[in-house]
């Protein structure tokens, strides 16, 4: 029995064994109480969406988490590091359609399924903190968020033209749009549809978040610049064009309401070579101007049609440029120039103010559009290094002055517009203004699996709150899924009906339920406190907790989940729940894992199943093969051939140890005065030395990757490494030539190094050298400075072969580096002065000969 187990390393039996221990010690991956006097450290991979399979995106992601979480163990911290389910969302409910099962049931049972993929795989998460975001016990807290964003007008309704996925049956966010269809359905196109919506006011907090970026240096450069772009901040003016007066009908036209046209420009120093003003289709002047005329209401509808088209295929921005005249005029306000009203499909309705003035001589756009349709095109702005009618239009830079611009001439561009922007405040025309691209989250769903959202529409009260004590508003069970006819809820009378908590009279609840991404805007607050069941979270266990010292998820959540979080915490922290601005310290986007080159998916039929591989090679393989096999940031092609590789490294481990520790448990009792014995041949530690100097530079190169480099791949490289070179001097070991102390720790130490990476294997060698406890408690080793220092060398140097000095250079300096130190050595300079180095002969860690002529 006992030589059967020296001699195989079996996986299927050590891990499910391992797993049970664990499972039996609840307090081995739980978080301790603030008091524990340890640092924190809250590791935070982003939790999954419970779809029935952890695919090998997961089983990376999360063992680069598990590898951080058990490291920082033990480094001696306090370690949070839960785990829970993106539960609510739109696959639930087509299964539901397909399978008819309940979506509640299904989604349960996929977490079950998940939960136990996660065990068998060794992740050290504490089961006990566990949050599932479509039970009541959590959701109720988005409700409760939900009635304080209202009362402070963070949420509120409006009917607006909305993002419709005709595949989802609801409405999506700006972000789930991706290049004009579904981020759900990338080949349906998404329509627009006027709809009364939720909305939470993120723009209130639309600067804050742009300047936080400034602050987020532990987060990737592209991450923050994704936000930067998505916030979209841009700094301008607004002016006011007057509408041109028409003879005998006084200061207003006949029958519009409105004498002015506000325009949104980032130039208001080109305003003297505005030469038109152009309008959105959709502009409340284009309706009062189209009223009165049919053709051109014929006109412009085909510019909404042609706009609606550009939006349908994506490309809005790369929309063909059409326009028409309206025969209406307007004045600038600075020189009162006369120029003509169009209106053009170019012109978006919910950019700054639906209408802009068109400058063609410094703006592409507008020069493409005034050359098409033969408008004037007037220089304002000439470069400061060429002298007038010089410069190519459009010219678009704002390193110029300004000419053709009346008294304004010879200003800077910039002196233009800050002298601009002070007179239109003056004269009330106009006034200095920031606009964003960012647009107030869409939280609306007309869908089941979701939070509802807790209003109730009376016809005497209007919009009333459902009371706190009355939450959760729950979601009704037994319900006909289908994906027509607007909010499924609204199917369900005894869901619908109720009383208003105001008059008491008969009222009817809100059908529609919040975004699934409301869910994953707060759920890392929850996982500290989540029995909590007065309260979302104890605000003083978030203050110790938070913020998250390292988040890891995929990139592709760089705007949508990653913009929402940084809001939600500066609610809950203006609501004064929270004491930080930011949910996470540091943030690590892993790259993809891909199978020949290929995104896994079902339709290639390229998909490597976690299960598959777990079951062939062991849990520790298959998470120690998807470190090593490529930098974590960095997309992974998997390679089973490397995991039967990483399998046989693991095979090897455990040989060795088994082989030698039975030595190494001797050397616990012993000195360590070998450190400065002298080894069989005379040299100082001999082989001994020898192993533990690579022993320790190992240990400081992964400690150091640890610490933020995180090139797990040639962490595990240099492990492999080491054990090649004890493997190497296994006849030396066999002979006993390093003494039971030195073996004990070689031995030690190599399973240390390997416990962030193969938990399972570690366990039971670490039982085998007769160490007692988890290895998770035990301390990560130190590096000994001075062993880990590489040997000197002493080099002879000969010229024309006579012995002249001996040099010192590092025991691994190649030729080259022995050739140098040798020509810098001063006896060697003086005996070669005024000659020639014909030739240099270097012989590797022993002599250098130089041969010199006469010159
Ligand atoms: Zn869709
Ligand atoms: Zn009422």
């Amino acid at each position: 029995m006992a030589e059967d187990k020296e001699l195989r390393y079996d996986p299927a039996t050590i891990e499910p064994k391992w797993q049970e221990r664990w499972a039996a010690d609840p307090a081995l991956y739980a978080a301790e109480p603030a008091t524990c006097g340890k640092p924190k450290y809250y590791v935070l991979e982003m939790l999954p969406y419970p779809s029935g399979q952890l695919h090998m995106g997961h089983v990376r992601n999360y063992s680069i988490g598990d590898a951080l979480a058990r490291h920082m163990w033990m480094r001696g911290y306090n370690v949070m590091h839960p785990m829970g389910w993106d539960a609510f969302g739109l696959p639930a409910e087509n299964a539901a359609l397909k399978n008819h099962v309940p979506p509640r049931e299904w989604t349960l049972s996929n977490i079950a399924g998940m939960k136990r993929q996660f065990k068998r795989l060794g992740m050290a998460f504490d089961w006990a903190t566990e949050v599932t975001t479509c039970l009541p016990d959590y959701y109720r807290w988005n409700q409760w968020f939900f009635l304080r964003m209202y009362e402070r007008g963070l949420a509120y309704r409006k009917k607006s033209k909305v993002n419709w996925c005709p595949e989802c049956a609801t409405v999506l966010a700006n972000e789930q749009v991706v290049d004009g269809c579904c981020w759900r359905h990338e080949t349906t196109i998404v329509e627009q549809r006027d709809l009364v919506q939720w909305f939470f006011r993120i723009t209130a907090y639309a600067q804050e978040l742009l300047d936080g970026l400034d602050k987020l240096d532990g987060w990737p450069e592209k991450v923050r610049t994704m936000q930067r772009n998505w916030i979209g901040r841009s700094e301008g003016t607004e002016v006011d064009f007057f509408l041109e007066e028409i003879q005998g009908t006084g200061n207003r036209e006949q029958g519009i309401g409105t004498t002015r046209i506000r325009v949104f420009t980032t130039r208001v120093d080109t305003i003297f070579g505005a030469t038109s003003v152009q309008l959105a289709p959709q502009h409340a002047l284009v309706a009062a101007f189209t009223a009165a005329d049919p053709v051109l209401k014929a006109q412009v509808d085909e510019l909404i049609e042609q706009q609606k088209k550009a939006r349908e295929a994506g490309d809005l921005g790369e929309i063909e440029k059409h326009g028409v005249p309206t025969g209406h005029f307007a004045v600038n306000p600075y020189n009162g120039a006369r120029v003509p009203i169009w209106v053009a499909n170019y012109i978006l309705a919910d950019y700054g103010t639906g209408a802009i003035m068109s400058v063609p001589a410094h703006d592409e756009r507008d020069f493409e559009f005034a050359t098409k349709y033969g408008l004037p095109i007037t220089q304002v702005i000439q470069p400061i290094e060429k002298t007038e009618g010089e410069a190519s239009l459009p010219f678009v830079s704002e390193e110029g002055v300004l000419v053709n611009s009346g008294e304004f001439d010879g200003l800077s561009c910039a002196d233009a517009e800050k002298k601009l922007q002070e007179i239109a405040t003056a004269k009330g025309f106009g006034e200095a203004t920031v606009t964003y691209r960012l647009k107030d989250w869409g939280v609306s769903r007309q869908r089941y699996w979701g939070t509802p959202i807790p209003m109730i529409h009376c016809e005497r009260d209007g919009l009333v709150q459902v009371p706190d004590e009355q939450l959760p508003v729950l979601l009704p069970e037994q319900i006909e899924i289908t994906q027509q006819g607007g909010s499924p809820l609204g199917r369900v009378p005894e869901f619908v009906n109720t009383t208003c908590p105001k008059c008491g009279g008969p009222a009817k609840r809100e059908t529609d339920t919040m975004d699934t991404f409301v869910d994953s805007s707060w759920y890392f607050y929850r996982y500290t406190d989540a029995k909590n069941a007065n309260a979302p979270f104890d605000s003083a266990t978030v203050k110790y907790w938070f913020p998250i010292d390292q988040y890891i998820g995929g990139v592709e959540h760089a705007i949508l989940h990653l913009i929402y979080s940084r809001f939600w915490t500066k609610v809950m922290r203006d609501l004064g729940l929270i004491e930080n601005d930011e949910p996470a310290r540091r943030l690590f986007t892993q790259g993809m894992v891909l199978k020949d080159g290929a995104k896994m998916s079902k339709n290639r039929g390229n998909v490597v199943s976690p299960d598959d591989m777990v079951a062939k090679y062991g849990a520790d393989a298959a998470r120690t093969y998807s470190l090593f096999a490529a930098p974590p940031d960095r997309d992974l092609d998997w390679q089973e051939d490397g995991v039967a590789g990483v399998s046989r490294f693991l095979s090897r481990v455990w040989r060795l140890t088994m082989k030698y520790a039975p030595v190494a448990r001797t050397g616990r009792s012993e000195s360590h005065s070998f450190r400065t014995e002298r080894g069989k041949d005379g040299a100082p530690g001999g082989i001994s030395l020898q192993l533990l100097r690579k022993l320790h530079q190992t240990i400081a190169k992964i400690t150091l990757d640890f610490e933020g480099r995180w090139h797990f791949n040639t962490c595990v490289a240099a492990i492999m490494e080491l054990v090649n070179e004890i493997q190497a001097a296994d006849a030396q070991l066999a002979a006993g030539d390093v003494p039971p102390p030195a073996m004990l720790e070689l031995l030690r130490s190599l399973v240390l190094l390997l416990a962030p990476f193969a938990p399972h294997l570690v366990a039971e060698l670490w039982e085998e050298l007769g160490e007692e406890g988890s290895v998770l408690r035990a301390p990560w080793p130190v590096s000994d400075p001075e062993l880990a220092r590489e040997d000197e060398l002493e080099i002879a140097v000969q010229i024309n072969g006579k012995l002249v000095t001996v040099v010192r250079v590092a025991a691994d300096a190649d030729a080259k580096a022995i050739e140098i130190a040798a020509l810098a050595d001063e006896k060697v300079q003086a005996r070669i002065a005024g000659k020639k180095v014909v030739k240099v002969i270097v012989v590797p860690r022993k002599l250098v000969n130089l041969v010199v002529k006469s010159a």
